[in-house]
């Protein structure tokens, strides 16, 4: 169900020999370790119907690598085709492994950035689970700014501690303040990664303000080779160590980094300094293992993708019933990536709010745990390994007995 590529994109990608200048730190990059040509350029947004979900609007990623520090990026990006909505369905939060860790997350924020009385903004809030969340537990105010937030009824957010504005962060909010500044899965959606970080140190005249920021580490993608992690809204790609180096230029101390959730995400912690800081964390030190991860990546990535292409091929032949487990980003990502269409029947999804719609570019179903009687599985893709226990829990209750694999 996959377009053909088209030869005009293709070209276009082996002739962008011309160097791009890196948004993190500015200097000329040319290497490309990376191409899907013709993905969507949305993959947490669903569909409402299969018309709708293969018209969807395409385009190519082309990951870039600066060898001077370490970032990457789609150099193909096309800001003009992004356009959120208050349509997305983002939220993980249906996902009791996502809220006990998002709880845990809040607790460490509240307790170390002691926000008790405090006034804490998030930039990017979503649906402001988090901001609500952690607002309630350490007794703050908050403020969130998100283009995609939406108040609705019973999600918790309805809150006097709390406003939002429902806009894009940028320089017009530098007059905005705030105890704690607050950005989880945002930074990898900003295409000027820079620009971004400097103006929220234009905002951050204190250097009490604690700026607390979490984001998908690029180096685990890089090391499994995990092309399902690479998608078009993700313009921007972060090892904890481009992370730092990035914040360290704009003039903050970073004062701890971590690794969270399995290892998928960074935890950085940083306050303003007066200028530019030199690195100090043991994390920050990744670049020569940056160089070579890229060295080896677009090898490994190519194996795996033919290894599950076979191997969804072939139990497809067999007559075995295929479903993906997740109808986020992931999944997305994997069948455009793979141009898979028949072979798999569809993606499962405990949110109410994806199932009965269909995902961008093959126009899979997203369904509820509970059709899978209709149509039992005999093989369980899980898009993210963190949930193959909470899975697994819901496939037996249901008493389905599948093979269950993670990616
Ligand atoms: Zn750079």
């Amino acid at each position: 169900m996959l377009d053909t590529p088209d030869l005009k994109t293709d070209h276009k990608h082996s002739a962008s020999k011309t160097p791009v200048r890196c948004p993190c730190c500015a200097e000329d990059v040319t290497e490309t370790i990376y191409h899907v040509p013709s993905i969507p350029v949305h993959s947490c947004v669903l569909l409402a119907s299969v018309e709708e979900a293969l018209a969807f609007p395409r385009r190519d990623l082309t990951l870039a690598f600066c060898d001077a520090c370490g970032f990457l990026f789609n150099r193909d990006f096309d800001e003009d085709v992004m356009r959120y909505s208050t349509d997305f369905e983002e939220s993980q939060h249906f996902s009791g492994t996502f809220n006990s860790f998002a709880r845990e997350l809040a607790k460490e924020v509240a307790d170390r950035c002691s926000v008790s009385g405090k006034h804490v903004l998030e930039i990017g809030c979503g649906k402001g689970e988090f901001l609500a969340e952690l607002c309630k537990l350490g007794g703050a105010t908050g403020l969130g700014i998100d283009p995609g937030y939406r108040p609705d009824e019973g999600r918790g957010t309805q809150d006097e501690a709390l406003e939002f504005i429902v806009d894009h962060f940028g320089p017009k909010y530098e007059h905005l303040s705030a105890d704690v500044v607050l950005c989880r899965h945002t930074l990898e959606h900003i295409p000027h990664v820079a620009d971004f970080i400097r103006a929220i140190r234009g905002m951050t005249d204190s250097d009490e303000t604690w700026v607390v920021f979490e984001t998908p580490d690029a180096k685990r993608v890089l090391d499994e080779a995990a092309f399902w992690d690479i998608y078009y809204e993700h313009c921007s790609y972060f090892s904890p160590g481009a992370h730092a180096r990035l914040f360290r230029q704009e003039g903050f101390e970073v004062t701890d980094l971590q690794l969270v959730y399995d290892h998928q995400y960074i935890v950085q912690y940083a306050k303003p300094a007066p200028g530019p800081t030199g690195p100090a964390l043991p994390l920050e030190d990744d670049l020569a293992e940056m160089r070579q991860l890229r060295k080896s990546f677009p090898e490994r990535v190519r194996k795996l993708q033919e290894q599950w292409r076979d191997r969804i091929r072939a139990a497809h032949a067999a007559g075995r019933k295929v479903y993906l487990w997740g109808g986020g980003s992931k999944a997305v990502s994997f069948l455009t990536t793979l141009g898979l269409g028949e072979e798999v029947q569809g993606a499962v999804d405990i949110n109410p709010y994806k199932q009965g719609k269909f995902t961008p570019g093959t126009g899979h179903p997203v369904i509820a745990p509970e059709t899978l009687l209709d149509n039992p599985p005999d093989l369980v893709i899980v898009m993210n390994p963190i949930y193959v226990r909470e899975i697994g829990q819901t496939l037996s209750s249901l008493g389905l007995d599948p093979e269950v694999v993670a990616v």
